[in-house]
């Protein structure tokens, strides 16, 4: 369903309320990588250009004990966005009370405020991520519009997100929302076909809400990376001592029941005796054998699934295919990453960090129509699951 978007507001000499994702990786001060708030821009910078006042609210890490807040201001954020934005940004070091208030009261027409790191809120009883009645109303006193541009906490019902915007007339999405509902979405709802998904990681758990969904609407489905091997032992082969989930056996043959020659096992395997780059390691075909891990998928395997996206119209990416982080299990990740980057008349999405540091380490990312900001988020929408932070947000 098409939903309300920050262009569809008239901002001028408005108070626009704007939850972003400003969660990024930062360790004494330093922000290790400002894509996040990169992604952010064009909203506020639409809301400044039409004179609006952007008021911006966003986590950053979790908030358990005082000590916690040190590390996690937005501080270090509201300066990065002042030079990227190329003009000052007023940061208030607060989640409540005059001085923020003041600060809001005193904005004119195309200036831009950061609020302290909604997650302060948590160190009283939750109140944030426990979505407090109290707080969303609160906040949302403070402006005249809603903007929620987060879709990274989207699967969340927090204060900042469902709790404003249910205390806002309506709520709209910003741009990079916008983005993300039209790629994920078209993906799971319109594909174009052959749509191809390529799913790894570690855990078959974490991928089964999402095996399940796309059963039905994808033409194919590539497994690699550790979950592969509780699929070998669902078909009956050794698995040595590769990773398994022993309680999710009997889900897997369900699974290659119902899915059938749509789901696509790798042939072979790099195998090694320990979980190291050093350690001896070999290819194999089907079993692995004992006192051997299976760490990343083999050449046969990489050359069947660049076989299936060679016609691949749509295809959506979420977990490697080995423990790419160690170079000697890299290849099957970063060739299947290659292919993809090829695919030059395919919609390409990538969702989840594993695969984003993946595509990054190749060069390939500007060769991918949309990689997803959000990893658990991305998740539960190519789970079919409805997210409670665009559900919040007002239908066209
Ligand atoms: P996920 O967070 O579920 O996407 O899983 C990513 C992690 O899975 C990475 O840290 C990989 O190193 C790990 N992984 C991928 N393949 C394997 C494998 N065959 N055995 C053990 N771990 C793996």
């Amino acid at each position: 369903m098409a939903k309300l978007i920050v262009s569809d507001l008239d901002v001028k000499d408005k108070k626009v309320l704007v939850r972003v994702d400003f969660n990024v990786p930062i360790k004494n001060g330093v922000i290790g990588d400002d894509n996040r708030i990169v992604a952010a821009l064009p909203t506020i910078q639409y809301i400044i250009d039409n004179n609006g006042k952007a008021i911006l609210f966003s986590h950053l890490g979790r908030i358990k004990t005082e000590e916690d807040k040190k590390e996690l201001s937005l501080r270090p954020v509201a300066e990065r966005l002042s030079e990227l934005l190329k003009k000052p940004v007023t940061f208030v070091p607060a989640t409540r009370g005059k001085e923020l208030e003041d600060a809001i009261n005193n904005m004119k027409d195309g200036d831009v405020l950061v609020v302290e790191n909604t997650r302060f809120e948590d160190l009283d009883g939750k109140k944030e991520s426990k979505n407090d009645p109290e707080l969303g109303k609160y906040w949302a006193s403070l402006g005249d519009l809603y903007v929620n541009d987060a879709f990274g906490t989207a699967h969340r019902s927090h204060a900042s997100n469902v709790g404003i915007s249910s205390n806002m007339p309506q709520a709209a999405a910003g741009f990079l929302m916008e983005k993300e509902i039209k790629f994920l979405g078209d993906a799971v709802e319109n594909p174009k076909h052959p749509f191809v998904a390529i799913l790894g990681g570690a855990k078959v758990s974490d991928k089964i809400g999402v095996i399940s969904n796309l059963i039905e609407k994808a033409d194919k489905i590539l497994v690699g990376g550790g979950m592969t091997y509780t699929f070998y032992a669902a078909k009956g082969l050794s698995i040595g001592k590769s990773l398994v989930e022993t309680d999710k056996i009997d889900l897997a043959k369900q699974i290659i029941a119902e899915a059938g020659d749509k789901l696509v096992l790798p042939v072979d395997n790099v195998v090694a005796t320990e979980f190291s780059n050093d350690a001896p390691h070999k290819v194999v075909e089907g079993d692995i054998p004992d006192g051997y891990m299976a760490l990343d998928i083999g050449p046969k395997s990489v050359a069947e699934f660049k076989d299936v996206l060679k016609t691949a119209k749509t295809v959506v990416w979420n977990g490697p295919m080995g423990v790419f982080e160690m170079s000697n299990y890299a290849k099957g990740t970063l060739e299947v990453g290659e292919a993809l980057g090829d695919l030059t008349d395919a919609t390409t999405i990538i969702g989840g960090g594993d695969s984003t540091a993946a595509a990054k380490q190749l060069g390939i990312a500007p060769k991918i129509t949309h990689i997803s900001t959000g990893g658990g988020a991305s998740l539960e929408y190519l789970e079919g699951k409805e997210l409670p932070g665009i559900a919040a947000i007002t239908n066209k």
